[in-house]
Parts: C-alpha cells; sequence; structure tokens
C-alpha cells in the first residue's frame, strides 16, 4: 500500500517517534505549524474518521489517551493545545491514514482560530 504513514510505521522512512504501543504511534510532524506539532495515529490503515466503524471505537478512545499522555510528557498541559482531524479532501486532508494533530507549544495564546 502506497501510504506514507504506514511506511513511517513500519520503519521504511524514517520518523521522530516518541510514542508507541501495539495499536498506536506518536511522531513529530515533518513541517510543524506550531512550536511542537506531532501526529498520532492508530498502527491500523484508517483513511479518516469518515471511514472509521463502531467496531474501532476502543481504538479512537487509545488515540485520544495517547494525544493526552504525549502532550503531558512535553509539557503541553500547562500551556493548552490544541487536537485537530481533517476529513477527507474538502477539509485539507492530504496524507489519507487518519491521525490526530496536536498542536501547542505557543508562549502566547494563538492569533489563529479554528
Ligand atoms: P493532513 O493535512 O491532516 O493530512 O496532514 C498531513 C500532515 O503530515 C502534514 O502536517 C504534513 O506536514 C505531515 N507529513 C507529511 N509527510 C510527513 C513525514 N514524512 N513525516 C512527518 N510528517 C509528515
Ligand atoms: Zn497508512
Amino acid at each position: 500500500m502506497d501510504c506514507i504513514f504506514c511506511k513511517i510505521i513500519n520503519g521504511e522512512i524514517p520518523g521522530k517517534f516518541v510514542y508507541r504501543d501495539k495499536n498506536v504511534v506518536a511522531f513529530f510532524d515533518i513541517r510543524p505549524k506550531s512550536p511542537i506539532h506531532l501526529l498520532v495515529m492508530p498502527i491500523k490503515h484508517i483513511e479518516s474518521l469518515i471511514n472509521i466503524s463502531f467496531n474501532d471505537k476502543n481504538l479512537l478512545a487509545e488515540m485520544t489517551l495517547v494525544v493526552v499522555k504525549v502532550a503531558n510528557k512535553l509539557g503541553l498541559d500547562k500551556s493548552g493545545y490544541k487536537v485537530i482531524i481533517n476529513n477527507g479532501k474538502g477539509s485539507g486532508q492530504v496524507v489519507f491514514h487518519l491521525h490526530m494533530h496536536l498542536l501547542g507549544g505557543w508562549h502566547e495564546t494563538p492569533h489563529w482560530q479554528v
């Protein structure tokens, strides 16, 4: 499968990982949009929330808990952070392997809002 995130997960392409367990990984975004910008995603290839099924409910909960764990580890809980998921071309999604953007590290409230 020609998926860049699957290739990062299986080691074909390098990634700067901060977390990995049997279902979920987290690594730094290569083109950060904030001082700290990580991507948290399932190891299982799911395109987006558009393709999620009820059977994935535990996986979605695990991803959310990993976002929190990684945010705490990097001290983002002190300053606050954003969690964003793009779903589908119309939203700006460019990599079609479900991922949560974890954005933070600002010293002041960011000027932009979503
Ligand atoms: P999205 O627009 O939600 O699909 O976001 C895809 C994200 O993947 C963008 O923020 C890219 O900067 C990031 N990205 C693309 N290629 C890589 C890579 N090789 N390693 C890490 N992040 C990447
Ligand atoms: Zn994939």
